[in-house]
């Protein structure tokens, strides 16, 4: 099971983990575990036991003390800071050790943001196309634009992986020989792709398939503690939105 974008959504995360109902063998994180949500330290224990594999994102980063807020606009800034506040030293340690991307597992590649770079995002086919240069292994998995889907290389020509459709709880990607894939399982606790559901994908090597999956949740709950926490109203409101 791929996660990405967690950022303190607990109630994303929970819902995920019912709808995968535990058929997956492995957990693994393209990291942002934090920002943006109420529950910072229950996602990052949650994670510490939980995830095989974990790489930081940009906001860990930040919460973590190895770059500077200043890069942040004011509404991430404020909840970096907030973040800070609810972690205890030792999750903050975790945070800061979190290997950066690129990961090379036996079965596929690992990056927050692109191969070269893990605060840029990829979010069209050009920006994608220097990404395959870096696959040595046919797959790929990235987080960082909060959108589900991803993009596809066979024979120079790149296609778009679509997110699962509205109305439909998972799409099926059955992986073509010669052909580079490089995909976003979307944001567990933050989706911008128009669709408010939670996201996440399942990886069958075996089979060859990687599914993408959304589940609802109850964003009303994680926007209430949002708004108790007095982190920036807008980011309780854009959970509604998927936006
Ligand atoms: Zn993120």
């Amino acid at each position: 099971m791929i996660v990405s974008d967690t950022h303190a959504n607990w109630h994303a995360l929970e819902a995920v983990l019912a709808h995968a109902e535990g058929r997956f063998d492995q957990i693994v994180c393209c990291g942002d575990l934090v920002g943006y949500n109420a529950q910072p330290a229950r996602v990052v224990e949650w994670t510490r036991a939980n995830s095989a594999h974990t790489i930081r994102g940009n906001h860990d980063k930040v919460v973590a003390g190895l770059e500077s807020l200043d890069w942040f606009n004011d509404i991430a800034q404020s909840a970096a800071r907030w973040t800070i506040h609810q972690l205890t030293r030792c999750q903050i340690e975790y945070l800061r050790e979190l290997q950066k991307g690129p990961l090379h597992l036996e079965e596929f590649h690992m990056w927050h943001g692109s191969p070269r770079d893990e605060d840029e995002y990829i979010t069209n086919a050009r920006e994608a196309a220097p990404c395959f240069s870096y696959f040595v292994l046919p797959l790929a998995f990235f987080g960082h634009t909060h959108l589900q889907g991803g993009f596809f290389s066979r024979h120079g020509r790149i296609g778009v992986i679509p997110a699962v459709r509205k109305g439909r709880d998972e799409a099926v990607i059955e992986l073509q020989p010669d052909t580079l894939y490089l995909v976003n399982p979307g944001s567990v606790g933050q989706p911008r792709d128009g669709d408010a559901r939670a996201a996440y994908a399942v990886y069958d090597s075996r089979q060859r398939i990687v599914t993408l999956r959304r589940v609802e949740y109850p964003v009303q709950q994680s926007a209430q503690e949002i708004r108790q926490a007095h982190l920036p109203d807008v980011l309780a409101f854009r959970l509604f939105q998927g936006l």
